[in-house]
């Protein structure tokens, strides 16, 4: 099974210095983590080894799993994978698959609020991506912007800005 975490930190419970580095850096989540814990004890029962686990991100009353592979191994014969992880987790989950173009998850994150544009700009110096969202849809929005902003650099593995236009 392919998590973004070693095998080894997931059997020791803990975090190796490489993966707590990434860890602070933004590019791996506590959630993270903690998918892959749980998906490991599955793995113990259903065999779901082919799995392919990419990121988990929270996105308030849902965890979004994205998987670079099928995603009908991480939902499960008759949903039981989900459901264990729904419940492990204690919130609703959704698995999709981590498109090439990730403008696509972005709007399929937010929906059914408008993605405008995705952009690169330079802020106090660093660069930082851009995500513009339709102001007239803001009321619609599935989560609080705090929550979608740390779910956006998770997966963008970069810093975010959102903006309303
Ligand atoms: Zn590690």
């Amino acid at each position: 099974m392919k998590t973004p975490v070693c095998d080894s930190d997931v059997k020791a419970g803990q975090l190796c210095e490489s993966c707590k580095r990434r860890l602070a850096e933004g590019k791996i989540t506590q959630l993270d983590f903690e998918v892959a814990k749980i998906l490991y004890g599955i793995n113990e029962r259903y065999n779901i080894s082919a799995a392919s686990f990419s990121k988990a991100l929270d996105l308030g009353r849902v965890v979004l799993i994205l998987t670079e592979g099928e995603v009908g191994i991480l939902i499960g014969k008759q949903g039981k994978v989900v459901l264990e992880l729904s419940e492990a987790l204690g919130k609703k989950v959704r698995i999709a698959e981590m498109q090439g173009d990730v403008k696509k998850t972005i709007a399929d994150i937010v929906a059914p609020v408008r993605l405008l544009g995705v952009n690169k700009i330079f802020h106090e110096g660093r660069e930082l991506t851009k995500v513009r969202l339709a102001k007239s849809d803001m009321a619609q929005l599935p989560i609080d912007i705090p929550s979608l902003e740390s779910a956006l650099c998770s997966l963008l593995e970069e810093k975010v800005a959102i903006a309303f236009e």
